[in-house]
């Protein structure tokens, strides 16, 4: 049962997604008892914003690898947790040569059963949180406030995980939506969609999100268009090179200035794409059936056409190519990035005059937003905001590395601590609770 009155707690989250439970989680294995944590946020699991996206995308087994779970510590990896759980040493052999990807059931399972052995529904308030206000005096804390300006709670140190901003669209198809004779045959990679056999799509992008919905025009018996502004994207697992998921990496990363951060990511973020065997020949079985082609340019008009749009596409690369009559398109444009759209960061940074740079915050290394944050009462923020500090912020390894910072530090001000036994049963405890619920989850192929 979540809260139903404001509560005083030591660490808050807000938002009640990936990030939440990792901190929660990890709090909990560090000392901290679950009164002592409060999270804010609308949805009863924290997967239930995740799992809207990847099942609109259709993904089934995560981009990761093997060590991006949900356990509070790194034992056993998932790799290891599968086989122990389905009692095969198929997971350890793809994983030793970096092959495996935990199934998107089997992830999703697993943080279930996290979250519902930690009691994390039982620490939750469920509202949204409109604002939050510093308070000075002998014991600094934040006062949190929920959309309608009611007090939800006090905290000493907050969490700001509030994902992703909303869906970006480029500016012709966004204003194309506006027009109610064809917004439903314009849709992002993640929003619900049905794709009709025979039908003839654009996909707009090559990154993860695009290269997924060509394969499942493909598989539905459709067509598809891949448009790209311009070459293709390098070849690339996850949304970072491998060597930033590494401390080195990340040390590196940290040297640069802020504007080398922002135009390195940029560049490295700029739509990357991983190379899938079979989808690798659903696409080449495609090609030869005529079924998938590519063209480089941008869409400059959408109108209604006899197969549901006609589209004009202006091509930086030769001639324009003839309008094309389509049945939809579909946009791989991810997220708006910019922080300001996020109405609680926007609201911040309007009255706290908070640095923000290229849309993103100009956070501290240790993610703390800076003026705001101290050593004795943090107000720090992962995910997607923090990119521009941990490049793969917005990754669960990611989340996980901003979240054991940030919560190490809390237990260190706060005195709070565990010992090194209570925290290993623990997590055999729930690494054993999850093993038995995996077993029963469906078991998705692998793909790389
Ligand atoms: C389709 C897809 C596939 C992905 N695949 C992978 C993968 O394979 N491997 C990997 O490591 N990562 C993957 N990721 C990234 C991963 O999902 C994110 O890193 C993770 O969900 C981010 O966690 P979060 O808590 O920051 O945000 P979310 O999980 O999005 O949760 C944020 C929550 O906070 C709520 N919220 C926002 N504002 C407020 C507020 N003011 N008050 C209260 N609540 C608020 C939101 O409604 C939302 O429910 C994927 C992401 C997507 C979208």
């Amino acid at each position: 049962m979540p809260l139903s009155s404001p509560r005083d707690s030591t660490i808050a989250v807000v938002g009640d997604g990936f990030g939440s439970l990792i901190v929660f989680a990890t709090a909990i294995y560090l000392g901290f008892r679950p009164e002592d944590i409060t999270v804010f946020g609308t949805s009863s699991s924290p997967v239930g914003t995740y799992f809207g996206f990847a099942s609109n995308l259709g993904q089934t087994v995560l981009r990761s690898e093997s060590e991006s779970h949900f356990l509070p510590a790194d034992w056993p990896t998932f790799a290891e947790l599968d086989a122990w759980s389905r009692r095969s040493l198929a997971p350890l052999a793809r994983s030793v040569r970096r092959r495996y990807n935990p199934g998107v059931p089997d992830i999703l399972t697993q943080a279930q059963v996290v979250a519902e052995a930690l009691g994390w529904d039982d620490s939750r308030m469920p509202c949204r949180v409109g604002w939050l206000q510093r308070a000075e005096g002998t014991t600094p804390h934040f006062v949190l406030y929920d959309e309608e300006a009611n007090v939800v709670g006090r905290a000493k140190h907050v969490m700001l995980a509030l994902g992703h901003g909303p869906l970006s669209f480029p500016p012709v198809l966004a204003r194309a939506r506006e027009d109610p004779a064809l917004a439903d045959r314009i849709v992002q990679a993640y929003e619900p969609k049905v794709y009709v056999p025979g039908g003839r799509y654009i996909v707009v992008g090559a990154g993860i999100a695009s290269l997924n919905e060509w394969v499942n025009v493909l598989d539905a018996g459709g067509k598809a268009i891949s448009l790209l502004r311009g070459p293709a994207p390098d070849e690339q697992d996850l949304n970072t090179p491998r060597c930033l998921f590494e401390a080195l990496g990340i040390d590196a990363f940290q040297q640069l200035t802020f504007d080398e951060r922002i135009a390195f990511l940029g560049k490295i973020l700029k739509g990357t794409s991983p190379r899938r065997r079979s989808w690798e020949a659903t696409i080449e079985d495609a090609r030869r059936e005529g079924r998938f082609d590519e063209l480089m340019g941008e869409i400059v008009r959408v109108e209604p056409g006899p197969e549901g749009l006609r589209v004009h596409v202006a091509s930086g690369y030769g001639p324009d190519p003839d309008p094309l009559d389509v049945t939809g398109v579909v946009c791989g444009t991810g997220f708006v990035r910019s922080v300001l759209v996020l109405p609680l960061i926007r609201r911040l940074v309007d009255f706290y005059a908070l640095p923000v740079e290229h849309g993103a915050l100009a956070l501290a290394s240790n993610c703390g937003v800076p003026g705001l944050d101290s050593e004795g009462s943090r107000l720090c923020v992962m995910g997607l905001m923090a990119n521009n500090v941990i490049p793969h912020g917005d990754t669960i390894a990611g989340l996980k590395y901003i979240g054991r910072r940030f919560v190490g530090d809390c237990a260190d001000v706060e005195g709070v601590t565990r010992s090194l036994t209570s925290r290993a049963r623990m997590q055999i405890y729930l690494a054993s609770r999850a093993a038995t619920a995996i077993r029963g989850a469906r078991r998705e192929k692998q793909v790389a």
